[in-house]
């Protein structure tokens, strides 16, 4: 069985070596404005392309405005600062997610309390989270607060898994009838809609990702966005050092980052964005590949949750059990096909064993089975 996995992976790839999980594709206009961007010597943090690129994102999703910063990590840190998220402020995320998000609040000084995912979606859990919420917190003055701990419940993270649409709507009305504000890790999904509207944008700020490995790559970078405007100037302020602009003056009016991203990544970004409906199509058809094949094989592949476009950043499949996903795991590693399992639960790393957690019956469920296999979208060859 394992074997005609790889065999059909083999047959739609254009490779005949190492297949690796997913390669970013160049062939717009990148090296142009890379080239453009050198010659005009603002490689750094000023210049045209980081407002051009924010444009392009803001844009592109609907957000009013968007924000570019170093990584999807700091924009993650920086949303959450933004927000007003504090030391001994709670932050409800999802167990099944990467370490970045519970890193993210963490860096606030905050503690995280996880929830349950769905299986469909492998996104956060509306039922899980109304059941913590219900259980364990009460609303006093309009602030939503643990009964143990007495903290304030300050936000709610919850992340599109892959690139498909977590059951954002629900999950926003939940936050709303909390008093929680909603904060959206869109890491994974930019080019990913919600009936009809952008993921990130449910909440009062969505977070992107354009890490080499992600749907497309400004080298390492990231962005938030917003509809808010004060936001997204306190989000800008603080990336640039909280510097008050003035020609030559530094002044600072707060404790800022240095987080803006570069004019080079940009402009590589620039270019990635203006190709991201080809890279869309050719993901979708990889998934419609696959699909026939494994259908027949009677595998389950993660599909996009209804009424929802996903961006098919990775496909997944879902095995018998855990011997069965590690038994296929070392042997296409073995052999040259590159696949990932899912992530181990967050609650179960060193750093946040002494969080709250929910009961995580999805989350463990499929932390045993989910595979994450090829994904490239120059993969496939037409057969
Ligand atoms: C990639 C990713 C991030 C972090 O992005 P970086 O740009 O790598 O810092 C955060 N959250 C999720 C879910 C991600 O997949």
């Amino acid at each position: 069985m394992f074997d005609e996995i790889l065999t059909f992976i083999r047959t739609i790839n254009e490779k005949d070596d190492f297949i690796p999980l997913h390669e970013p594709v160049f062939h717009g206009n990148e090296k142009k404005y890379l080239n453009e961007c050198i010659d005009s010597g603002f490689v750094s943090s000023v210049g045209a392309f980081v407002n051009e690129f924010e444009k392009a994102i803001a844009n592109y999703t609907g957000a009013k405005r968007a924000v570019v910063v170093v990584n999807g990590t700091q924009a993650l840190h920086l949303a959450c600062v933004v927000a007003g998220i504090q030391r001994g402020d709670e932050v409800i995320t999802q167990a099944l997610s990467f370490i970045a998000t519970a890193n993210a609040i963490s860096y606030t000084g905050a503690t995280c309390v996880f929830v349950d995912v769905d299986k469909e979606t492998l996104g956060m859990s509306p039922s899980s989270l109304e059941n913590f919420l219900l259980q364990h917190t009460q609303l006093k003055n309009g602030i939503c607060t643990n009964k143990h701990t007495g903290k304030q419940i300050k936000a709610c993270i919850p992340m599109h898994t892959f690139g498909h649409p977590t059951k954002i709507d629900d999950i926003k009305v939940i936050c709303d009838r909390h008093n929680i504000i909603l904060i959206e890790d869109a890491a994974e999904s930019l080019g990913s809609w919600y009936k009809g509207k952008h993921t990130g944008r449910f909440g009062t700020i969505g977070v992107f990702s354009f890490n080499g490995n992600k749907i497309i790559t400004t080298g390492g970078g990231g962005a938030l966005i917003t509809d808010d405007e004060s936001l997204a100037d306190k989000a800008k302020h603080l990336s640039t050092t909280a510097k008050i602009p003035h020609p030559w003056q530094y002044e600072h009016d707060a404790v800022g980052y240095n987080y803006r991203m570069p004019n080079l990544n940009a402009a590589l970004g620039l270019a990635q964005l203006e190709s991201i409906q080809e890279l869309l199509n050719q993901k979708r058809s990889l998934f419609q590949l696959y699909k026939t094949f494994f259908n027949r094989k009677k595998i389950q592949l993660i599909e996009e949750p209804l009424n929802c476009s996903s961006n098919y950043w990775l496909q997944a499949i879902i095995l018998n059990n855990k011997i069965e996903r590690d038994n296929f795991l070392n042997y296409s590693n073995e052999n040259g096909v590159m696949t990932r399992p899912i992530w181990s639960l967050l609650n179960k790393s060193t750093m946040y064993k002494n969080s709250f957690y929910t009961t995580l019956e999805n989350s463990e469920w499929l932390e045993d089975r989910v595979v994450n296999i090829p994904s490239s979208s120059k993969m496939y060859k037409t057969i």
